[in-house]
């Protein structure tokens, strides 16, 4: 495995639901920490400063640290767990997966249990089980062992799943690619810009709590005051059968990252998105922009853009596969794409570049 290989590998396999993103910082922290001046917000946020050739303006690159997950909401007396949902999660997706609780005494493995074939009537094999209906099997036989193993209520639990480079060599398959593929582009690109000069100040945040209502974008980007953002995140790709594309826009894995020209949270600056387009146009960048107004969800950027007077803001995202799933698909050239875009970009980044996006 390369370095991009390594560093990602570590990202998504570290724990960080919302609220708990403990060890995902940790990681981050340890790689930011020789690049810049570390600071906090009081969610839990990572700051990192880099100042260039001029301290002003204040670019700022975002990439939230939390994953969707769950919590132990209750332990039944025969020993299942029931729990919470900690963001958007698609029930289909959960029945017999993996999962890991975060104990104070250490990690508990269980499995989100599903009733076998045999034990099924007709109708019960049609039908969505909900997963207000679901419970986790740690493998213990009364509520005695589940508290004999460290298990209580409000505990994290975290899907589990493996970081895997996949048979190409240049797709890889993981969890939290949404948004540890965002915090590895910030990594990569603040280890690049060490030799690089850029007229500007950097700030690579690393937020909490995005997936649950963009709460650590809303407190970090107080503390950052930046002039222009840059969000960088895992976006839905549509290249699969039955994604429903007949007569719209297919965002393909490899075909380069996605800049946003449209979402439902926010409409990016124009000068800023035009920015970036004019930098892959003259360097051979491949791009996907996106403007499809089905997309649900939002991201950091919708808290960012309103900061203050307003913030130009722009959403840099890479395409993947199965995003919010213990299963998610990225491809190698989209993230060395976006690299050297965001690198592009803050190079440009000038102070006559930023006013220029507010001079109205
Ligand atoms: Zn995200």
């Amino acid at each position: 495995m390369d370095d991009v290989e390594v560093l990602l590998k570590e990202l998504t396999e570290a724990s960080g639901i919302s609220g708990h993103e403990t060890e995902v910082r940790r990681l981050v922290q340890n790689h930011l920490g020789p690049l810049g001046e570390i600071s906090h917000d009081k969610l839990g946020s990572v700051i990192c400063r880099k100042c260039g050739e001029k301290s002003e303006p204040k670019i700022m690159i975002a990439a939230h640290m939390d994953e969707i997950g769950f919590v132990v909401s209750h332990v039944t007396k025969e020993g299942f767990l029931r729990f919470a949902a900690l963001g958007g999660w698609w029930d289909q997706v959960l029945l017999a997966q993996r999962v890991t609780i975060k104990t104070t005494q250490g990690d508990v493995v269980g499995t989100i249990g599903a009733k076998p074939p045999h034990l099924l009537s007709d109708e019960e094999r049609r039908k969505l089980v909900e997963k207000n209906d679901m419970y986790i099997d740690i493998g213990a036989t009364s509520r005695e062992e589940v508290e004999k193993a460290g298990v209580g209520v409000a505990d994290p639990i975290l899907p589990t799943s493996g970081f895997t480079i996949l048979a190409n060599g240049r797709t890889y398959l993981a969890k939290a690619f949404d948004d540890r593929a965002g915090c590895a582009l910030a990594i990569t690109t603040m280890k690049r810009m060490v030799s690089i000069s850029h007229p500007n100040t950097l700030f690579a945040v690393a937020t909490v709590q995005e997936e649950v209502g963009l709460r650590g974008a809303t407190t970090s980007v107080k503390v950052v005051d930046p002039d222009v953002a840059i969000v960088l995140e895992g976006t839905a790709a549509n290249d699969m059968p039955g994604a429903g594309n007949e007569g719209h826009q297919v965002l393909k894995l490899g075909a380069g990252p996605v800049v946003t020209f449209y979402r439902q949270d926010m409409i990016p600056n124009h000068q800023l998105r035009s920015l970036l387009i004019d930098i892959a146009k003259r360097e051979g960048i491949p791009v996907q922009i996106r403007a499809d107004g089905r997309v649900r969800g939002g991201t950091d950027g919708a808290a960012i853009h309103l900061h203050g007077s307003g913030v130009p803001t722009v959403v840099l995202s890479l395409p993947v596969r199965y995003v919010h799933s213990h299963g998610a698909i990225m491809h190698r050239d989209d993230f060395d794409a976006a690299v050297e875009l965001l690198i592009g970009a803050i190079r440009e980044l000038d102070q006559k570049a930023v006013t220029g996006m507010t001079a109205w």
